[in-house]
């Protein structure tokens, strides 16, 4: 049995807006779950309903196998951090660790030896005595997360806990969340607009469009077997490149060269055959020159991007444009004619109507 269930879950807000449809998941124990998605998918609503801080107008949350929806939050077992690290002022960190235990009248040695493992994992034991406006913010929001996992629960919801910080401090702060999973074991659901994170965090992702779950996987199957254009574009970065066109004698244009898509679509060619169809390659996936067994693409340079461990090639072929990514070696001139292959086992093809994957 699943640790968390997710069953048709609904939200309509009171003004009649529909946040989240017929959203399905069953999460196991321990799990590190990632909702992502653009801005307004649906995925805080989806964590507060979780949380038991909005109500579900329809379909059921089950824990350990127990109809939830009514349960108030403590009564869930669940942590939450946010956004805004949310922590008292005038507390030391100390103080700000420990104050959900205090409140529940937890003796002081154990409130102590608490928040000093909690600290150690978090590595804040330097600075319990400061107050929160002489840490980092990278600093705080470890204190915030401290404030959770320092109560037993069994889940740990976690709302775009990185958005405050600078780029930098993102990139320290997600691995330690990854480090502090890893030691607490406990069931993670996080919450991201950032491909990158929910790639480097999770076990499985949970992709959100328009309140519509898109697809659930580990990010390896969702970067080498996403079901439709949404996800394909969403995850990875630069995002893959879409051609878009109609099937003409097995073939779609991409500038003035003829993609032979016939052979891919094997028995499905006749079908497609005067249908659109979009043609997906990754940036990553290109081969400069001519290669055997592959789509041969000729373009024009319009701008690159030297990023030192490479280059992202923008292209232009007739109307369509591509961004290729290329060793910075290999950079080529600007304005200039480039060819490159594209090979065949890296080709995506999705239905042009359904945008689904074929
Ligand atoms: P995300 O977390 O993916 O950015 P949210 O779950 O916050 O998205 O919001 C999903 C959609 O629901 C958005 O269009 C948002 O404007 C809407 N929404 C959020 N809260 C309310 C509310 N209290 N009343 C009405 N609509 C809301």
């Amino acid at each position: 049995m699943a640790y968390l269930t997710l069953k048709d879950i609904n939200k309509i807000y009171p003004n009649g807006y529909h946040a989240v449809h017929n959203f399905n998941l069953e999460i196991e124990k321990n799990e590190f779950i990632v909702f992502v998605g653009p801005s307004g998918c649906g995925k805080s609503t989806t964590l507060r309903m979780i949380a038991g801080l909005e109500e579900i107008s329809n379909g059921e949350f089950l824990i350990n196998g127990k109809r939830a929806n009514e349960m108030g939050p403590r009564e869930r077992e669940i942590a939450m951090v946010f956004q805004s690290y949310a922590l008292y002022p005038q507390m030391t960190v100390f103080d700000n660790i420990a104050f959900g235990l205090t409140l529940q009248g937890v003796d002081e040695e154990v409130i102590e030896q608490k928040v000093k493992k909690t600290a150690a994992i978090l590595g804040l034991t330097d600075y319990l005595d400061r107050l929160p406006r002489a840490l980092s913010g990278g600093q705080r929001q470890r204190v915030a997360i401290g404030r959770a996992i320092i109560r037993k629960v069994g889940v740990f919801l976690m709302d775009e806990p990185l958005s405050n910080l600078d780029a930098k401090q993102r990139v320290t702060m997600r691995s330690e969340i990854a480090q502090i999973h890893r030691e607490t074991g406990a069931t993670t659901i996080y919450v991201t607009h950032d491909q990158t994170e929910a790639m480097t965090l999770a076990d499985r992702i949970v992709v959100m469009k328009e309140g519509y779950v898109q697809q659930v996987g580990t990010p390896y199957e969702l970067y080498y077997q996403p079901a439709n254009v949404f996800v394909a574009g969403f995850i990875g970065e630069p995002p893959m490149n879409f051609i878009r066109g109609t099937v003409t004698g097995g073939k779609v244009k991409f500038g003035d060269n003829m993609l032979d898509v016939a052979k891919k679509l094997g028995d499905k060619a006749a079908k497609y055959e005067g249908k659109p169809i979009v043609f997906g390659f990754r940036p990553e996936s290109i081969v400069l020159g001519k290669q055997p067994d592959a789509h041969v693409v000729k373009a024009s340079v319009e701008l690159t991007e030297m990023l030192g461990d490479n280059t992202n090639v923008y292209i232009t072929a007739g109307e369509d444009k591509a961004i290729l990514k290329v060793d910075p070696h290999d950079t080529p001139e600007t304005d200039a004619p480039i060819e490159f292959s594209i090979p065949n086992k890296e080709v995506y093809l999705f239905d042009g109507e359904t945008e689904m994957v074929i």
